[in-house]
């Protein structure tokens, strides 16, 4: 736990040295999908800071943006963006309770009414303030000063805002305990956040059977080409195939190995690519005790 606070110390002091320097690593904002009555853009955070994307969706008169940030100065990206387009908050949805989708945005969208799953609602009001007062501890001003926290209770079911259809679905036991997927049919996107990450290390607690079980119940809807992932860009059907490769070498090197640092190697060594190194860290320390593990 020690080395991963310190790791990520580090990593922060830079990049709070170099934000001083006004050198802070930018996100960026792109716009994934449309059509006549909707648009769906993806705001992301850098990938040396975990590629956390939040997703917009813009209606006629109305914006809906899903998942609010880590850091404060990424929210303040994110809302930027969002002013740039012109038109209200609506809704602003929290997909999971994990910090990294709710604890960056509660300064740079005071005001806004926050809708989430009954259960991320309990979970947040139970410990948001604690782990919100936890990281400011860690990482001082580049965690935001106050939590705006989900009141407003999203159903599973079907719903149309604007003439355009939303399917709301409660996902359980992925990534998370209790996940919210959005869906638009119309535009053939499935906003999946933490089931689907792209070329970032997945962050494993431990069992990952019902995050496959999640995987394939998505790779078997076909209506759904686009899926928006919760970190890294998004992308389609082999995006979630690579999911469950990585899934399955995840759990291959956990038997092959004896230790921590023999795993966080062999999967550095298996994906070079992969941004979110740090993501290992964290769930080696704090999460994934695996029982042939010294
Ligand atoms: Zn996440």
């Amino acid at each position: 736990m020690k080395k991963f606070v310190f790791t990520i110390l580090i990593l922060v002091t830079c990049l709070m040295n170099k934000s001083h320097a006004q050198n802070l690593p930018i996100g960026q904002a792109w716009t994934v999908v449309q059509n006549k009555y909707a648009k769906v853009h993806t705001y992301m955070s850098p990938v040396s800071m975990f590629a956390n994307t939040s997703h917009i969706i813009e209606l006629q008169n109305e914006l809906i943006i899903i998942d609010g940030q880590f850091f404060t100065p990424y929210a303040f990206e994110l809302k930027k963006f969002t002013d740039s387009i012109g038109k209200p908050i609506s809704r602003f949805y929290i997909s999971h309770d994990h910090p990294d989708h709710y604890i960056g945005f509660g300064d740079a969208f005071p005001d806004v009414k926050v809708y989430a799953l009954s259960e991320t609602i309990a979970s947040i009001e139970k410990d948001g303030q604690s782990i919100l007062e936890q990281r400011q501890a860690q990482f001082g001003p580049m965690i935001a000063k106050n939590l705006n926290k989900p009141s407003v209770i999203q159903q599973p079911g079907t719903e149309t805002i604007n003439n355009v259809k939303f399917i709301f679905e409660k996902s359980i036991n992925n990534e998370s305990a209790v996940s919210l997927i959005i869906k638009i049919p119309e535009l053939g996107v499935c906003i999946a956040q933490d089931i689907v990450y792209n070329n970032i290390h997945l962050f494993i607690e431990g069992d990952t059977k019902g995050w496959e079980t999640a995987l394939k119940k998505i790779i078997g809807d076909k209506k759904y080409p686009t899926i928006l992932s919760g970190h890294g860009k998004e992308g389609g059907i082999d995006l979630l195939n690579n999911n469950l490769k990585y899934l399955s070498d995840a759990n291959l090197t956990i038997l092959a190995t004896k230790n921590k640092e023999e795993f966080k190697q062999a999967m550095l060594k298996k994906y070079p690519q992969y941004g979110g190194e740090q993501l290992i860290d964290i769930y080696l320390n704090y999460y994934l005790k695996p029982k042939n593990w010294k």
